[in-house]
């Protein structure tokens, strides 16, 4: 079943039009990959399923009900997050604040958020390491382990990440993707925006975009097909 249905969308900014009317669906427990060069589109995406950006015109479904006019608190509170591009942590909080931080919405639930923290600390044992050391000092492969986790502890449905890879060595952004695909085999659905091909391996779904449209999908083993990446490349 979809978890998040996006319909006929169109979103600008001022009177520039980006997205010209997408389409897609994210089934519940998966990996999407939103693949596309600079300027696509992909950010935009993703900031207006959270709520961060108005559309003009068209539907974001999630699990069957519009989001509308809800704020991007009010989403979060209802199972959307997301870790923006950019990692921004709070550097001179310790890493265990700023995980504490992500679960504002859980606040008076302190079971779920002792649940959160663990599950987290577990997909990123480095973070555990780390708990009482200031954000602003971690390398920055652990800066964005810790905005993955952050955005986590309020134990979303749909976990959504912008560029996780940007900037980290090949090995660094491997452990992200990995744990990413294992965030979704333990039910929580994952979007992740890239402009990296190295993710399409941990995806069942790839979408890309190019100038504002999505020009292809590939579901299953259709990803590893080299159409799929020639298309890409020769976007
Ligand atoms: P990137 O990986 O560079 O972030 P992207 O695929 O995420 O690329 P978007 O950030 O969604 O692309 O940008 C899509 C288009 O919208 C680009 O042409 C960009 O210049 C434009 N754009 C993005 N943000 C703004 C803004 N705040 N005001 C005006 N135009 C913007």
């Amino acid at each position: 079943m979809a978890l998040l249905e996006i319909k006929d969308l169109v979103v600008g900014y001022g009177r520039y039009p980006v997205l010209h009317g997408i389409d897609f669906v994210v089934e519940e427990g998966e990996v999407c990959v939103l693949l596309g060069l600079n300027g696509a589109g992909k950010t935009t995406t993703v900031s207006t399923v959270a709520g961060l950006l108005k559309p003009t015109s068209g539907q974001v479904l999630f699990d069957g009900s519009s989001l509308g006019r809800r704020s991007p608190s009010a989403r979060v509170k209802h199972g959307v997050s997301l870790c923006p591009e950019g990692r921004r942590v709070f550097p001179r909080l310790s890493v265990q604040q700023n995980l504490r931080l992500g679960a504002w919405s859980q606040r008076r639930h302190a079971k779920t958020v002792k649940r959160q923290l663990e599950l987290v600390l577990d997909y990123f044992p480095r973070l555990d390491e780390r708990a009482d050391q200031m954000a602003g000092t971690l390398s920055g492969g652990e800066q964005q382990m810790l905005a993955v986790g952050r955005a986590l502890m309020s134990k979303p449905r749909l976990l959504m990440i912008d560029e996780a890879s940007l900037g980290l060595s090949p090995t660094v952004a491997r452990t992200v993707w990995e744990a990413a695909a294992r965030i979704a085999r333990d039910g929580t659905t994952v979007l992740m925006v890239e402009q990296n091909a190295g993710a399409l391996p941990f995806a069942d779904r790839a979408l890309i975009m190019e100038k504002g449209t999505v020009a292809h999908t590939a579901v299953g083993d259709d990803i590893r097909n080299v159409n799929l990446r020639e298309a890409y490349l020769g976007a």
